[in-house]
């Protein structure tokens, strides 16, 4: 993985958009801009009885189409670079799918499986306390991201709420269902790439059934976007986590490596043969979905990938410089801000569902969620066809146009 500025690779994507409008550059300065980042510092005592201080950000970069919306993570590698950028692919996510939302993200620094269940609690719940002045249902709604899961929404909930003295569901999303979370909120990221590779494969005129693919981290989008296509029709020939990598060219078992990540918390695991873990990425597939991190996909490796498709379940996995090696070897990406919008779509739903205290069913949301985005799909489509550019430019500049309206029409404060 190479290491970069990922906030800098985020404005040189937003840059290569804004020239293709020609956007107004007075926009373009409050664009390229995080609105606010908050860090700060969070004690907890371990388990050993010792104190030990954490770093943990929130960042808000634009407000402009509604409260700030974003997932928490929990990582050794985040920095407030990468949370600026995170907060940043939120907030053209949002627009693009045209959700009443701005974009956020936060995250703290820290080895979350190497902590017990007792430490990350009170670490989420101390790194809630220190965000609360910028936390709101109308200001900034956290939700799951990277080692971060329904329980950790749970307690970001419960301390919100000890705070304020009365029970506020709405201030996360992709919490329990017990507390108010949305039905199908777990799956709906892994679900909308799925949808999007069906789209995907309808526009060129190609059948899912037995189409390979490969996919880049079994987690939460990852295993859900495999069982999905596999459900569809389509074989996963390789999947990967970070203990390492399977293949198999008949399919591998999804249910069965579903259960095994459950039990074990790794893929290697399931019986089947290994490979190197990045030999994932250069499977020879219709479709590569990297569902892990950022910069997996950069200029040193992105003339090994042999995949005809890159769908994007990850934020950021493609480096601008593997853009266009990739573009120059007419291989499509179809960019994170579409690919994996699925759980914002939910997360959205949940919210609402929230603040009106009417409860949805799941074949309800799952009908909203696929209606949002094969709109947005097709949005991108025609927009990537017309102007004979990247999926990745066409999302930006439909994301980034309904930005720049709003603006013309709030104007700047004061
Ligand atoms: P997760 O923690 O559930 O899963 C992450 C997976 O990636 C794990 O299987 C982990 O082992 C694997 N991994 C980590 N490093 C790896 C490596 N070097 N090689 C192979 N696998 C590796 O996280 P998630 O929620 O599935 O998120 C994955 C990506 O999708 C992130 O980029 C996240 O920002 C993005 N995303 C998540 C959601 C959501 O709703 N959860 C929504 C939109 C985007």
């Amino acid at each position: 993985m190479i290491e970069e500025s990922v906030a800098k690779k985020a404005r040189k994507q937003l840059y290569k958009a804004a020239k293709e409008i020609q956007l107004d550059s007075d926009l373009l300065r409050i664009m390229e801009k995080p609105m606010r980042i908050l860090k700060v510092s969070i004690p907890i005592r371990l388990d050993s009885g010792q104190v030990r201080v954490f770093t943990g950000y929130r960042c808000q970069y634009n407000n402009a189409k509604g409260p700030a919306k974003g997932g928490v993570r929990y990582h050794p590698k985040v920095t407030e670079d990468e949370v600026t950028a995170l907060a940043a692919w939120m907030t053209w996510k949002c627009s693009l799918l045209d959700l009443p939302y701005g974009g956020a993200k936060g995250g703290i620094v820290c080895d979350p499986r190497n902590m017990s269940e007792g430490e990350l609690e009170r670490m989420t719940r101390r790194y809630t306390s220190e965000i609360m002045p910028i936390l709101g249902p109308h200001i900034d709604i956290p939700a799951p991201d990277v080692y971060t899961t329904s329980k950790t929404m749970a307690w970001i909930m419960d301390t919100f709420s000890m705070f304020k003295g009365y029970t506020e569901p709405s201030i996360v999303t992709g919490k329990p269902e017990i507390l108010g979370g949305s039905k199908g909120r777990k799956e709906a990221t892994g679900k909308g790439v799925s949808l999007i590779v069906r789209e995907l494969f309808k526009a060129k005129k190609k059948s899912l059934k037995g189409a390979k693919i490969a996919i880049q981290g079994f987690g939460n989008v990852g295993g859900h976007a495999a069982l999905f296509l596999s459900k569809m029709g389509a074989k996963i020939i390789s999947a990967s986590d970070v203990s390492g990598a399977l293949v198999d060219p008949n399919g591998l078992d999804i249910p069965a490596l579903i259960d095994c990540v459950e039990k074990h918390a790794c893929i290697i695991k399931h019986p089947g043969k290994q490979i190197e873990r990045d030999d994932v990425l250069y499977q020879d597939v219709d479709v590569l979905i990297p569902a892990a991190l950022e910069n997996q996909i950069h200029r040193k490796n992105a003339d090994k990938i042999q995949a005809k498709f890159i769908v994007e379940g990850a934020n950021g996995p493609t480096t601008p410089e593997a853009d266009d090696i990739l573009q120059q070897r007419k291989i499509p990406v179809i960019p994170d801000i579409l690919a994996n919008a699925g759980g914002v779509v939910v997360s959205h739903l949940e919210w609402v569902q929230a603040l009106s205290g009417l409860y949805w069913e799941e074949d309800q949301v799952n009908a909203e969620l696929e209606r949002k985005m094969i709109k947005a799909f097709k949005e991108v489509w025609r927009e990537a066809t017309q102007r004979n550019i990247s999926f990745r430019c066409a999302a930006y500049i439909v994301a980034i146009g309904r930005i720049a309206e709003i603006y013309r029409y709030r104007g700047i404060f004061p």
